[in-house]
């Protein structure tokens, strides 16, 4: 499959390389035509806002839903803020794919980054994973249609709507590919 990862900023060349090692195609674009030759889209993490300034500059966020309305898109950390439909603070509106409210940097700064387990669920089967979190944004609030796939102790951390599935933490920065397995074989 060919995967697009979105690479205006942040850390996309590490989802591109779970990508391939997924057997995949992966395709990181900064241009809309781009997105035609894409079967799903991933949003790195990063920093949300320099990402939705450069939507805005490059005048993306039309392409962008249009594909979100016929393929999956996963976004991690500032991905899922910029897939949120309340991200909190941003400089323009989020693509507001997903009906969760965030808080972002919910965790601390920089200095406060961690790595501990998570509790994941992925195709029914509960499972630990090693969940990176920088500057992490938490799922506080989201509707019934969301179905939450992932806890921190009780953060939601994980969370799907049909074809749009986040993550607060960083699993392109591990060398567990489980994450992006399920998002490339399962959502849809
Ligand atoms: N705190 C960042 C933001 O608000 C996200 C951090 C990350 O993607 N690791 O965009």
């Amino acid at each position: 499959m060919n995967i697009g990862i979105l690479a205006l900023q942040g850390d996309y060349v590490k989802h591109a390389r779970a990508v391939e090692k997924l057997g995949h195609t992966s395709i990181c674009l900064k241009e809309a035509d781009t997105l035609q030759k894409c079967d799903k889209l991933i949003i790195p993490g990063g920093e949300s806002t320099a990402i939705i300034r450069l939507i805005e500059k490059l005048k993306l966020r039309p392409a962008l839903l249009e594909f979100a309305a016929e393929h999956a898109v996963m976004g991690t950390c500032a991905g899922l803020i910029l897939l949120s439909k309340i991200p909190g603070n941003l400089p323009f509106p989020s693509l507001g794919l997903i009906d969760i409210e965030v808080e972002r940097n919910a965790y601390g700064r920089q200095i406060d980054s961690f790595i501990d387990t998570v509790q994941i669920t992925l195709n029914g089967q509960e499972q630990d994973f090693e969940g990176v979190f920088i500057r992490a944004p938490k799922i506080k609030k989201y509707a019934e249609t969301v179905e939450i796939l992932g806890y921190h102790g009780t953060d939601v951390v994980m969370a799907q709507d049909k074809n749009i599935l986040v993550c607060s933490f960083h699993p392109e920065l591990t060398n567990d590919l489980r994450i992006h397995d399920f998002f490339i074989s399962s959502v849809d």
